[in-house]
């Protein structure tokens, strides 16, 4: 069963080594992120499902990674120091490919080392919990439509064990929100930013998923398509979301967002 829910934001900044002068700017999110943690610990998960926009290159598929132990690996971003490995639930992993063999493309990888969308929240999210295995899946290319069923067929496989499971949406909204911004800067970015995290609030699930497709490309967004497979994952459920923090210090919308199930 689904015993929590969040959608998180992966700045690599946020990993001390790497924010080092940057990371008090972070300041809100690293404080959403452990209230989040302790949430996580109190609900005792035996599993987390983690998607992520970049666990594999523009992938038409869905992809879950079954290698047996999932490290994370900053080098990319000039920190050699921190290095976290994590058990891999194969089994669930497993179960889910095959519920969705007829109805989605789904592939099965092996990655040992994890994106950063992966290894960002999981740093700050299993801190204290060194036994809980992990399950992490990637969106793809497909439709908004398809990333609602996906969420759904995972709900449940999800929903039908009875294991303690966790669910983390990971994704930044807008990158376009400054004008030194990554992306650059649209006059559209706030729009998107404002209207996810007020429809959110307002439990408006149909309207997230039916935003308008200029809009979110105007965004530069990497976190939506993992939004709407947690709301797949979370619309049977009476649900309220609580935002932690939202923070755009370098021009990225970073939003954290707690889901609380009433059942
Ligand atoms: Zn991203």
């Amino acid at each position: 069963m689904i015993t929590f829910a969040s959608l998180v934001p992966h700045p690599p900044l946020l990993i001390p080594e790497i924010g080092r002068e940057h990371f008090a700017l972070l300041e809100a999110t690293v404080r959403a992120y452990q209230h989040l943690a302790d949430e996580l610990y109190a609900s005792q998960p035996g599993t987390v499902f983690i998607i992520s926009p970049h666990a594999t290159e523009r992938d038409r598929n869905f992809t879950i990674n079954q290698s047996p132990i999932l490290r994370t690996n900053f080098k990319d971003f000039g920190d050699l120091v921190t290095n976290l490995s994590f058990k891999n639930d194969l089994s669930l992993g497993y179960k889910i490919k095959e519920s969705c063999e007829t109805s989605l493309p789904l592939t099965l990888v092996a990655n040992e080392v994890i994106d950063y969308g992966t290894a960002v929240p999981l740093y700050y999210l299993l801190k204290n919990l060194k036994e809980t295995k992990i399950v992490a899946a990637s969106v793809s290319n497909l439709s908004r439509h398809d990333h609602v069923r996906f969420g759904q067929a995972v709900k449940e496989i999800v929903e039908s064990s009875s294991e303690r499971i966790a669910v983390i949406a990971s994704g930044d909204l807008s990158h376009r929100l400054h004008k030194d911004s990554p992306a650059g800067f649209s006059v559209r970015a706030q729009e998107f930013d404002q209207n996810i995290r007020r429809l959110l609030q307002e439990n408006k699930t149909a309207e997230i998923i039916n935003i308008d497709e200029s809009l979110v490309r105007e965004a530069g967004e990497c976190g939506y398509r993992s939004l709407l497979v947690l709301l797949g994952l979370i619309q049977d459920f009476n649900w309220q979301s609580e935002e932690l923090a939202y923070q755009s210090p370098f021009g990225i919308g970073y939003l954290t967002e707690n889901i609380i199930l009433h059942r």
